[in-house]
């Protein structure tokens, strides 16, 4: 007797993962309060870069929040698993990894090579 738990309840990766980038913008607030100052420019050179990464990496949390926000409400159209660009199917392995992946791997290769 085998429990059909091979398959991943979407739904739930989704929200964890949502939950988890949620938690690293709470954090990336709390570690960058938004003063950038230039004022003392050659002291805090490192400072800066060290702003902006995080800066960065708070785009980066706040674009992939948008993305399992999306793949949510795919789940909800029913269109989830269907590549948004071609249609095709995104495949079950590589949402598996990546519940939130929007495009099959054809078009995310040439999205890429643009
Ligand atoms: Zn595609």
């Amino acid at each position: 007797m085998t429990e059909p738990t091979a398959y991943l309840d979407p739904r739930a990766a989704l929200l964890a993962e949502r939950e988890r980038a949620l938690a690293e913008l709470a954090d990336a607030e709390v570690l960058a309060p938004g003063q950038i100052t230039y004022g003392s420019q050659a002291a805090s050179a490192t400072h800066v870069f060290e702003q902006q990464r995080d800066l960065a990496l708070r785009d980066h949390n706040r674009l992939h929040l948008e993305a399992v926000d999306a793949a949510l409400a795919r789940l909800d159209a029913g269109t989830f698993g269907a590549c948004t660009s071609c249609g095709k199917p995104v495949g079950d392995d590589r949402l598996a990894a990546l519940p939130w992946a929007a495009l099959c791997i054809d078009c995310q290769r040439a999205t890429k090579h643009r």
